[in-house]
């Protein structure tokens, strides 16, 4: 009976640190009031000077990689990204959403020999994916061959950003769409 007592108490407290706890979505918002927070606890650093140090077009190299950790890749994203939320017959399966950057923008840090690249269809799209752990954490989309396309969700910190708009790509209908993305991979 004891131990039934201390195990609900247990879970009575893991459900109040979860209910605390930032969802994702919040997390910029919930990291901006603390810093005000303690700013405001010490009044001799202005507000300016905690909030002026990242401006939205700020690129910063991102690290991101596969499951397993043998793919690691950098990407260099500005505070704000737009995400494509791709229905097209791959992405539809894998459910990938992936940020598409000029080829200058990224560079594969480890594990160039463990990629493996599925193609289909018309064969332009370079699906590179981990031999290891099958994830694909980016790939040459065939929007933009001149450039990468990364998985979101394959960044180790996909949340660390002001703003990520998502925009649903209509790539089944690729050859109408396509058009729309081609800057994406410019310089
Ligand atoms: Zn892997």
């Amino acid at each position: 009976m004891e131990r039934d007592r201390k195990e609900r108490d247990a879970d009575a407290n893991r459900a109040k640190l979860a209910a605390r706890k930032p969802t994702r979505t919040w997390r910029r918002q919930k990291k901006t009031c603390a810093r005000r927070s303690s700013t405001q606890r010490n009044a001799k650093i202005p507000v300016t000077t905690m909030t002026s140090q990242r401006q939205p077009d700020d690129v910063r190299w991102r690290a991101g990689g596969c499951h397993c950790g043998a793919v690691r890749f950098e990407v260099a994203l500005p505070e704000r990204i737009e995400i494509e939320d791709c229905n097209c017959s791959i992405c539809a399966m894998a459910r990938n959403t992936h940020v598409i950057v000029p080829a200058s923008r990224f560079r594969l840090k480890q594990g160039g020999d463990k990629l493996t690249t599925y193609t289909f269809n018309t064969h332009a799209a370079q699906h590179t994916f981990c031999s290891v752990c099958g994830i694909k954490s980016f790939y040459t989309p065939r929007s933009n061959p001149d450039g990468y396309a990364v998985t979101w969700a394959c960044l180790d910190q996909p949340n660390d950003f002001d703003e990520v708009k998502v925009n649903a790509f209509d790539g089944v209908n690729w050859e109408a769409n396509a058009a729309a993305l081609a800057d994406k991979s410019r310089d």
